[in-house]
């Protein structure tokens, strides 16, 4: 049987395909796209039908963190001219939130930039969930404050929270060319933390810092073993002002490549397009929509998406629906899981959401790398929404 047919039928399953089918989706050449698209769609119908989950970014305190991840619009140092602004309050991240759920979102992802949250920031935390449930106590609420300590993860689903999302970014033997100030273990733990408290867990990665096609696999395997209900997929969104502003590798032929493989690995997963996906996508888009079943709505946390009304005209034009509130994301056997712990699945934008490259790292370059040519002034910085006076983009 050939390799397609092959995935295909492990997908339709429910199995996972080995490290070398995996591997082998990343090497498919540019003639074989569409037909590798259709294989790893009937594998997102079987198991998400045709909805899309739209999720919204609420970017709570922007900027100034003291971590240096490579790829970040916030890190130390960085010279990206981003919004900076510190703790939202609840009624103003209300008012964000209210937004994207008026837009279509199901899930609002709370954001916060910084190593990890004081007890103090829990209690911040806990009146802004309050605060947007108040309008809307349905919606779904995901947290993502970086690493967490003990017990903060059950203060957080007491308080409401519905999913906690920490990505692993990139594989174990690349992490330390990422960052030096926290290390892959440590974004494990706090993914096993949030899990262990009955949150469910939001897990991805950012694709194009210059990993291997070895990396993402391993990235994307490890994320299935840790039992991530949610997989957000963020494309490096390369910052001028971060030590990977120059790394462009992406096509939109790789997107597509790496968002099949990931999908192939978690065929009953959420798989999310997540930051990046209008930068290197583009056009091709609603082709992603066949194999992901889950997208931001709007703006991310530090840069501008389309606009919102594109992304349900995008969605509508490729004849799929928006999932509804009341619909369960995960299917049966997947939600079962996660219901025994909690409610709903993940959501995510990378910590950052912002997406970079991986300069320092020196990456190796991907087969069908794009370009290493800069288009930095396609990178279109967040200016509205969040910490700003002007209306979000929902
Ligand atoms: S990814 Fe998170 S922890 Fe890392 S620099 Fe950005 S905001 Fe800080």
């Amino acid at each position: 049987m050939d390799l397609l047919s092959t995935l295909t039928d492990k997908g339709l399953r429910g199995e996972v395909p080995t490290r070398e089918e995996a591997l082998a989706v990343l090497a498919t050449t540019d003639d074989e796209l569409l037909d590798v698209v259709a294989a790893a769609g009937k594998v997102r119908r079987r198991w998400f039908g045709r909805r899309v989950k739209l999720n919204y970014l609420v970017n709570l305190k922007s900027g100034l963190c003291p971590e240096d991840c490579s790829y970040c619009s916030q890190r130390l140092g960085s010279k990206a001219e981003i919004l900076k602004y510190t703790w939202l309050k609840p009624d103003q991240a209300a008012e964000a939130a209210k937004a994207g759920v008026a837009g279509g979102a199901k899930r609002v992802c709370l954001v916060a930039s910084g190593r990890g949250p004081t007890d103090r920031d829990i209690d911040r935390v806990t009146d802004t969930m309050a605060a947007i449930r108040e309008a809307d106590p349905a919606v779904e609420l995901c947290v993502c404050l970086g690493l967490l300590s003990d017990n903060q993860a059950e203060r957080l689903k007491a308080a409401g929270a519905d999913a906690y999302n920490h990505n692993l970014n990139t594989s174990e033997a690349t992490y330390g060319d990422i960052t030096t100030t926290h290390t892959y273990a440590d974004r494990v733990d706090t993914v096993q933390k949030a899990h262990g408290a009955g949150l469910s867990a939001c897990s991805g990665l950012i694709a194009g810092m210059g990993e291997s096609d070895e990396d993402l696999v391993d990235v994307v395997f490890a994320l299935r073993e840790l039992g991530s209900d949610s997989v957000p997929v963020n494309f490096l969104i390369p910052f001028e002002g971060t030590p990977l502003a120059q790394e462009w590798h992406l096509s939109p032929q790789r997107c597509l490549r790496i968002l099949a493989m990931v999908r192939f690995v978690n065929p009953d997963t959420e798989v999310r397009i997540a930051g990046g996906r209008e930068l290197h996508l583009r056009t091709m888009q609603p082709l992603g929509l066949h194999i992901a079943n889950s997208i931001f709505l709007g703006d991310y946390l530090t840069s501008e998406g389309q606009a919102g009304h594109a992304d349900l005209d995008m969605i509508r034009d490729a004849g799929f629906e928006v999932e509804g509130a009341g619909e369960a994301t995960l299917p049966r056997h997947r939600s079962d899981v996660a219901a025994a712990s909690t409610s709903g699945c993940g959501s995510a934008a990378s910590a950052c959401g912002s997406g970079g490259g991986c300069g320092p790292c020196g990456g190796h370059a991907s087969p069908d790398d794009a370009s290493s040519e800069s288009h930095s002034d396609q990178v279109k910085v967040r200016r509205r929404g969040a910490g700003t006076e002007l209306a979000p983009n929902a």
